[in-house]
């Protein structure tokens, strides 16, 4: 294994992250299945990795809750309700924007509601991250979200904000500017944030 993979995945877990390292994005599913059981609640951040690794279509098979904030016609009400009820869900499963060296998880949120309930509420939060999120530190972390992460979300999500024509961050003061909370996760209470780290290039 890759020297900085090993680093990152050894001060994970001494920061209370237990992490499962996985070759190929294939290899999610089968792993998924050992943490959600039939009548679990379960729900989701926003990620284009988790999309990318078909589990939204997974845990619509499955015999569950699912609070599905990708089901079609969902009001701002709907939507709303979703994120409150998150925090008593089972599990949460979530991308990251960041994993330094060091064995934190660095988030830039909108709303928060990603970042708050990583930090806190759903007992178990599975983090799934391709190994081009690790970075060497938080000053590199917070370099990737600006520069790289938020333009390329602001993009995907058709936004008015200047990132999207210049893939830089201007700490704009645009009324649809996604970068809004900057939370990072130190070393959260034990057994609760486990992070699957995948081999391969996921998400932004
Ligand atoms: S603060 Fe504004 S310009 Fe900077 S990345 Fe976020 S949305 Fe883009």
């Amino acid at each position: 294994m890759d020297k900085r993979i090993e680093k990152t995945i050894k001060n994970l877990e001494k920061n209370n992250m237990k992490c499962f390292f996985l070759e190929k994005k294939e290899e999610v599913i089968p792993l998924l299945e050992n943490f959600i059981k039939e009548h679990d609640v379960v729900s989701v951040g926003g990620s284009v990795t988790l999309s990318q690794l078909g589990v939204i279509d997974y845990l619509r098979s499955l015999n569950i809750t699912f609070l599905d904030r990708y089901a079609e016609g969902l009001t701002s009400d709907d939507l709303k309700e979703i994120f409150r009820k998150t925090f008593f869900a089972d599990v949460f499963i979530t991308s990251t924007n960041a994993i330094c060296e060091d064995g934190t998880l660095y988030n830039v949120d909108g709303r928060g509601n990603r970042v708050a309930a990583m930090i806190y509420g759903p007992d178990k939060v599975i983090v799934i991250a391709g190994v081009n999120k690790i970075v060497k530190d938080l000053d590199e972390a917070i370099e990737r979200v600006k520069n790289h992460a938020a333009p390329s979300n602001a993009k995907r999500l058709e936004l008015n904000t200047p990132c999207t024509l210049t893939n830089k961050c201007s700490d704009c003061e645009s009324k649809e500017r996604i970068c809004r909370n900057y939370v990072l996760i130190k070393k959260p209470q034990p057994n609760r944030i486990y992070v699957i780290l995948v081999n391969e290039t996921l998400g932004y």
